[in-house]
């Protein structure tokens, strides 16, 4: 069966990210659920998207130059006051549900990988009892390469950007893969068919989709049979898939 993931939480039908987003997909019987991580500048683990504040808060520029406690001051737009959670909460919030966290680590503003950040995430999943229900991603090849040997965890996948694929093909992120000893990856739904999949699973990759956000996209994941897909409206994606 195709695992559906709620994407930031259901970001088209609650705001992304938000605690409201994530108590209400926690309620719905999907399989996972995808957020995104960085770190704050006093060494806590914040869900966030964006690497600035600018997009989905009421604040504005790094969200790693900032405090918890100057984070959780700062309200989430489209929200009645909500603040960000922290990973910690988060993997609280879902401990009781059966479902899977699906654990997006986010680079900088300038695009580099925090340093640390996977291990302080993997101990934050310790302390909570997660590290095996959780996958974990990154559009970064490199940061899915540190994670994929990661003992204990429910899988690591690479998310492969639309301008990637374009770039390198479908060989060469079979050749990337194997050189990172990354097992797992996702395309963008719209850059995705059956020739494509049959390729990469023939290759030995598993495959998922991302950006599955409507309802001719949905059926289209689900006609493809990928494994897992990630999506901003996951109650019509719980609805067709029946
Ligand atoms: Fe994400």
């Amino acid at each position: 069966m195709t695992l559906i993931a709620s994407h930031r939480g259901g970001s088209l039908q609650w705001p992304e990210n938000s605690p409201t987003a994530f108590r209400n997909t926690a309620a719905l019987a999907v399989d996972q659920v995808e957020f995104d991580i960085h770190p704050t500048a006093d060494g806590e683990i914040v869900v966030i998207h964006d690497a600035t504040l600018d997009r989905t808060t009421e604040g504005s520029g790094p969200v790693a130059a900032r405090t918890l406690a100057e984070l959780r001051a700062i309200n989430l737009t489209s929200t009645d006051g909500e603040n960000m959670l922290t990973l910690a909460e988060l993997a609280a919030l879902f401990r009781p549900t059966p479902i899977t966290l699906r654990m997006e680590i986010k680079p900088d503003p300038d695009h580099r990988p925090y340093p640390g950040l996977l291990g302080k995430a993997l101990a934050v999943l310790d302390a909570a009892g997660m590290r095996h229900r959780t996958v974990i991603t990154s559009f970064q090849a490199a940061t899915v390469a540190e994670a994929a040997p990661t003992d204990g965890i429910a899988g690591a996948i690479w998310l492969v950007a639309p301008q990637v694929q374009l770039d390198i093909g479908l060989d060469g992120i079979v050749t990337v893969a194997r050189e990172k000893g990354i097992g797992s990856v996702g395309l963008r739904v719209s850059h995705l068919d059956a020739q494509a999949q049959a390729y990469l699973r023939h290759a030995g990759l598993a495959v998922g989709a991302w950006a599955v956000n409507d309802n001719a996209a949905i059926r289209a994941a689900l006609g493809l049979g990928v494994d897992v897909f990630t999506t901003d409206l996951p109650s019509l994606a719980l609805a067709l898939r029946g």
